[in-house]
C-alpha cells in the first residue's frame, strides 16, 4: 500500500509540472501580445455561461432517520442481533467529500442521533478544507468485518461490536465512534500475549509514524483540530495503545 503514496506524489508532482508549463505558456503569450485595442463597448463577461455552476455541496448534507431500507441494510451485520441500541438512536448521513483523487463524492455513515448534527458540522469543515477521504460506505458493505473495511481504508462510524479481542462494548456500537482512512491510520496495540497487534494488517508499512503521508493523521493537523473542536477526543492520543483512525464522542450521563 506504500504505492499509494508513490502513485499519488508521483501524480500531484505531474499536476505541479502541468501547472508550472501551462503558467509558463500563459507568461509567454502575454510577452508576445501588444497593446490590446481599447474596445468602445465592454466586453460582455466571457465565462458566464461557459463556466457551469458549482452545485451547493453544502446543502448535499443530510441526516435522516433509519428507514426501512437502510434498516434492511444493517441488521444482522452492523445492526448485529444482539444489539441493545434502538434503530431509532440512530441516523444515517449523507457527506460530501474529496476522494484520494480530488474529486468530489458522497459518502454515508451511520451515527447516534445525539452527535449526527455535529458530526455533519465535523465534515462540512473536511469539505471546506478539501481534506482526502478515501472511501466512505457503510461497514455492511463488508458484511459488518471491521478488518475488512479497514483493509480497505473505508471510513465509518456504527458498527455493534466488542473492542477487539475484549467483551467490552465499543464505542462504535453506540454510534460515537468514526475512523478515518483507517489502512493509513491503523490500530496498534499489544495483546495478552505481549504481541503488538495492528489493524488492519495491511496498515503494517504505516506504523512508523514518523515517515509523512499526506494521509497520516497527526496531532493538532487540521483535522484533528476539527475533531476536538467539536468535542470529540483521538485514539492517537492514548497512552498504553494507539488508534490513529479513531475519534470518539462521550455523550454526559
Ligand atoms: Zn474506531
Amino acid at each position: 500500500m506504500v504505492e499509494y503514496i508513490t502513485d499519488d506524489e508521483s501524480q500531484k508532482v505531474e499536476q505541479l509540472n502541468k501547472e508550472q508549463e501551462a503558467l509558463l505558456e500563459a507568461m509567454a503569450a502575454m510577452a508576445e501580445t501588444t497593446t490590446p485595442e481599447p474596445t468602445a463597448t465592454p466586453a460582455p463577461e466571457p465565462t458566464k455561461n461557459a463556466k457551469p455552476e458549482e452545485p451547493d455541496y453544502m446543502s448535499m448534507f443530510t441526516i435522516e432517520e433509519i428507514n426501512d431500507e437502510i434498516a434492511a441494510r444493517i441488521k444482522g451485520k452492523s445492526y448485529a442481533e444482539d444489539a441493545t441500541i434502538p434503530l431509532s438512536d440512530l441516523r444515517y448521513l449523507k457527506i460530501m467529500h474529496y476522494g484520494f483523487d480530488g474529486k468530489v463524492r458522497e459518502g454515508e455513515m451511520i451515527v447516534n442521533k445525539a452527535i449526527a448534527e455535529i458530526t455533519i458540522e465535523v465534515f462540512k469543515e473536511l469539505f471546506e478544507i478539501a481534506y482526502p477521504i478515501q472511501k466512505m460506505v457503510l461497514i455492511d458493505e463488508y458484511d459488518a468485518d471491521d478488518e475488512l473495511s479497514m483493509a480497505d481504508n473505508n471510513t465509518s462510524a456504527f458498527n455493534f461490536r466488542f473492542i477487539s479481542g475484549t467483551k467490552t462494548l465499543s464505542n462504535h456500537a453506540m454510534g460515537l465512534a468514526i475512523d478515518i482512512n483507517p489502512l493509513y491510520n491503523p490500530y496498534i496495540f499489544t495483546d495478552k500475549n505481549g504481541n503488538t497487534v495492528v489493524q488492519p494488517a495491511n496498515g503494517q508499512p504505516f506504523v512508523n509514524r514518523n515517515s509523512n503521508s499526506r494521509y497520516f493523521i497527526k496531532e493538532n493537523d487540521d483535522l484533528y483540530c476539527i475533531f476536538l473542536k467539536h468535542g470529540f477526543t483521538w485514539g492517537g492520543d492514548w497512552q498504553t495503545k494507539k488508534d490513529y483512525q479513531h475519534f470518539e464522542y462521550a455523550l454526559e450521563n
